[in-house]
């Protein structure tokens, strides 16, 4: 499932259609459109004043009071191409055409993401929490969302609602870095472990986002081309594999009904 890096690698590849009009937009199945606060055909002629994202939505602004939020599901892209590239991919749901040469593909083959015309998608966003590579991303944030807490902290960095943008792969991989038990709970981390732990997130995310994401089955950037962090992987998806630290096999465990895999060894 594309997460923040792989989200922030697709915006960044598709920054240069800003300012490009809207000429038209097809859609193969309407299935896939969640929200409709106004009726797409309205942004024909309307500019792209910016391309954002927050958490694992990649967000289109047009006009005022017009925006397009994308999110990818578990299998989903989206892609420009040139104008007249022929469209040989299966799962292409929505096309936009762009007056710059360009079009921008949605596809998805398992259809758990979805496009939302909306408004105002300060109605999603202002229920999630802070963005992990952002300046209220603290410390002291971490502490605050771990004290008490009985959950497994990997379970706590999955919900949205109190980091953006993390899923399996990262959680994972920023546990493993940070050396910490994905089962803990997390009021059972310590201050240096929390710390530790924010460091790791960092570090993870930038990282990937370095290599363009993770590309483990389906995601692919703004060019429809492969990712490289899952060259860089330690723990996420390495069923009997061994610690590239220790030596150790692996453990595969579910937490929070999510499979979870790390080392026995390195991770207290
Ligand atoms: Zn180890």
């Amino acid at each position: 499932m594309p997460e923040l890096p792989e989200v922030e690698t697709i915006r960044c590849s598709l920054l240069e259609n800003i300012g490009a009009v809207i000429k038209d937009i097809e859609f193969r199945r309407t299935d896939i459109i969640k929200v409709q606060d106004y009726k797409p055909a309205l942004l024909l002629g309307q500019h792209i004043r910016d391309i954002r994202r927050r958490g694992k939505y990649l967000i289109l602004d047009l006009e005022p009071g017009y925006t397009l939020v994308v999110h990818l599901g578990m299998s989903g892209r989206f892609y420009m191409q040139d104008e007249d590239a022929q469209i040989s991919a299966p799962h292409v749901h929505m096309i936009i055409y762009l007056d710059n040469g360009y079009k921008l593909i949605y596809m998805d083959a398992r259809r758990f993401g979805g496009v939302r015309f909306m408004t105002d998608p300060e109605k999603i966003f202002c229920h999630m929490g802070p963005e992990p590579l952002s300046e209220e991303f603290t410390d002291s944030y971490l502490r605050e969302v771990c004290r008490n807490r009985k959950a497994a902290i990997k379970t706590l960095l999955l919900n949205q609602n109190l980091i953006a943008g993390i899923g399996n792969i990262y959680a994972d991989e920023a546990l493993f870095a940070a050396r910490i038990r994905p089962g803990r709970p997390a009021g059972s981390l310590r201050p240096a472990e929390i710390k530790r732990l924010r460091q790791a997130v960092v570090k993870v995310l930038q990282a990937s986002i370095a290599q363009r994401g993770t590309t483990f089955r389906d995601f692919r950037d703004g060019y429809n081309k492969s990712g490289e962090f899952q060259q860089l992987l330690q723990v996420y998806g390495k069923t009997d594999c061994c610690c590239n630290i220790c030596g150790q096999t692996l453990k595969k465990d579910i937490i929070g009904g999510r499979s979870t895999h790390y080392c026995e060894h390195c991770q207290k």
